[in-house]
């Protein structure tokens, strides 16, 4: 099962209620090498983006209300390519079981998720980010 990801990404973005800030102001920073991809996130945070950065983006539920899970699902249905969590180290989540589920889901998959600032600073410049790049999930290989 390989997945093919072209030019235009489909990239989901999350960020927990602490590290909204951090996701928004990155993705005002980074406001032109998004618009070229097809952006989707959970509830609360795809609102913020859209609002604050004027750029397109699909919202899910809110995580706490099963956006994660939604967000897990279509990765393992091969409908999104990428994932930028800003996740919060030092705060207990209520949702934590759907965090670790959407987390689990991406690894199964070998989906490129960025967890932090650095990370996703990383992705962004990669010279894979703006080109098609096709791959074999490993762990799924020949299942
Ligand atoms: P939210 O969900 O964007 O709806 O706040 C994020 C999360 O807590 O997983």
């Amino acid at each position: 099962m390989s997945r093919h990801l072209q030019a235009r990404k489909r990239i989901a973005l999350i960020a927990h209620d602490n590290m909204k800030k951090s996701l928004i102001d990155w993705c005002k920073e980074n406001r032109e090498a998004l618009a070229k991809h097809e952006l989707c996130g959970t509830g609360t945070t795809s609102r913020l983006i859209r609002e604050e950065t004027g750029l397109p983006v699909k919202s899910y539920l809110s995580g706490p209300l099963g956006g994660d899970q939604q967000i897990g699902a279509a990765l393992a249905e091969n409908k999104i390519d990428m994932v930028f969590f800003f996740s919060d180290p030092l705060t207990a989540q209520p949702h934590d079981p759907d965090v670790k589920a959407l987390l689990r889901i991406a690894q199964v998959y070998d989906v490129p998720i960025a967890m932090n600032r650095a990370s996703a600073n990383y992705f962004i410049t990669s010279p894979l980010f703006p080109e098609a790049y096709d791959y074999e999930p490993h762990l799924v290989a020949g299942r």
